[in-house]
């Protein structure tokens, strides 16, 4: 029975209600139209009300949480297509594959792989998060895999693999405090594997040949009342893929469709077919267009440097620079010596620099001030760059002390704040450098 105006003016305290916080009634419901309060906080809800009403009000993708302690990630939660429009709320996730049909040895050395790959890039953490764990036919090196995963110490959740209900059910026995992804409910083993996850609300994996079978397959497991799902249309070709991926965000946002309010797989390594390069490609293609899980064959450098850093940009705000954090870097092995060159804290530029910097081999101390996040001349002319900024953050943060050098590069784009900083920093040589970051590697060179 839903609400009617009538019913919600009964309602109406005559204070501020103590459940809500909210003056009135119809403040509250403003409140809940505009996705600001839950319903649930009125306790004077008729049941049916509050279930139509919840659901109406519902975000249209679910959050979906994978995962336990440091290795749980949250996926899905998007309400627009592109991040201009609004910024994107969880970042796509990596996981590596393995299967029962593997050796020790070449399980062993992913697993080393995985533990290699991880590091931070502006504050964030890179690595691979899942491990995705198919079974085939062999339940003994099944069973064995996954207690050979857990032993290795990997920080990842798990995604079982398995179509096999008998063999889910064992698997998930070894795994299940870990919150693992029950991948493998189709439309012949479904009502089972329901059963299987609905006591933890352990979140499924649902897979069908074609988008009208995935809609119709979780319309059915939505009769079943769960919706905990991740969603893999399954697809044989590249076109296939970017078109259902495509094609479920759309129905969900465009179409304001809950039916497929969930976040999407994406099996980059078998549309790869083992070409390494391939599946590089078609990950970023899938970081942009919306693979909420992409499955790699490996993680290996190769494959970080350029999906870890794409899904850094494309799953911030745009609005806002991603900055490095303030400090001095030692870079090629440098020590207290060495000659120090300055530049701002605008991720990007800070990277180009240093980059030169390391091709350059030459040692070299790497002053970062705060610049509001801005690059060279943007931040300068915000005068968020300046002499006296500069001057500042060297005595502020005690790198005089720090250091033996005297000898600071400016940027040469900069080569106007010279005069200023020999009158901040007296005993400084200030040494105008170059107005490129391509001319950087010789002239450190011939800076000697
Ligand atoms: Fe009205 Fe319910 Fe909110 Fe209280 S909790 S103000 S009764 S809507």
């Amino acid at each position: 029975m839903a609400l009617t105006g009538l019913d919600i003016f009964k309602l109406t305290p005559k204070k501020n209600c103590k459940d809500c916080g909210f003056p009135t009634c119809l403040a509250f419901s403003m409140k809940v139209a505009g996705g600001g309060a839950e319903i649930g906080k009125c306790p004077h809800m008729a049941p049916e009300a509050l279930e139509k009403l919840s659901e109406a009000t519902a975000p249209i993708m679910k959050t979906i949480t994978i995962g336990a302690g440091d290795a749980e990630v949250k996926l899905g939660g998007e309400t627009v297509l592109f991040r201009h429009e609004k910024t994107f709320v969880n970042k796509n996730r990596f996981a590596v594959a393995f299967c029962d049909a593997m050796e020790d040895s070449a399980i062993d050395e992913k697993i080393a792989h995985i533990k290699e790959v991880n590091y931070i890039r502006i504050g964030e953490e890179m690595r691979a998060e899942f491990v995705k764990l198919k079974y085939n036919d062999n339940k003994d090196k099944y069973i064995a895999l996954i207690n050979k995963i857990k032993a290795s110490g990997l920080k990842v959740a798990y995604i079982l693999d398995c179509e096999d209900v008998d063999v889910m059910k064992e698997a998930l026995e070894l795994v299940k405090a870990e919150k693992p992804l029950v991948y493998g409910a189709n439309k012949d083993n479904f009502a089972a594997m329901v059963e299987l996850v609905k006591a933890d609300n352990l979140v499924l994996g649902v897979k069908a040949e074609s988008l009208e079978a995935l809609y119709a397959l979780v319309e059915e497991i939505h009769k079943l009342g769960y919706k905990n799902l991740v969603l893999h249309p399954v697809a044989n070709t590249v076109k296939e893929a970017f078109e259902n991926t495509v094609q479920v965000r759309r129905i969900n946002i465009q179409g304001q469709d809950r039916t497929f309010g969930y976040p999407t797989m994406v099996f980059a390594n078998k549309l790869a077919n083992g070409d390494k390069y391939m599946e590089i490609a078609l990950s970023t293609l899938f970081t942009m267009k919306y693979g909420a899980i992409i499955v790699l064959d490996d993680m290996d450098f190769v494959r970080a440097l350029p999906l870890f850093g794409l899904r850094q940009n494309i799953f911030t705000d745009p609005q806002k620079p991603m900055r490095v954090e303030p400090g001095l870097y030692k870079l090629n092995g440098a020590d207290e010596s060495a000659p120090i060159i300055c530049t701002v804290d605008f991720a990007l530029t800070y990277f180009i620099v240093s980059g030169e910097v390391e091709r350059s081999k030459v040692p070299v101390q790497m002053l970062i001030p705060d610049a509001g996040g801005y690059s060279v001349l943007t931040s300068w002319a915000a005068g968020k760059f300046t002499a006296s900024s500069i001057a500042a953050f060297i005595k502020e943060n005690g790198i005089e002390e720090k250091v033996k050098t005297r000898k600071l590069i400016l940027p040469g784009k900069v080569a106007v704040l010279k005069g200023d900083l020999e009158e901040n920093l007296p005993g400084w040589e200030i040494i105008v450098g170059t107005t490129e970051a391509m001319f950087i590697p010789k002239f450190l060179k011939e800076l000697g």
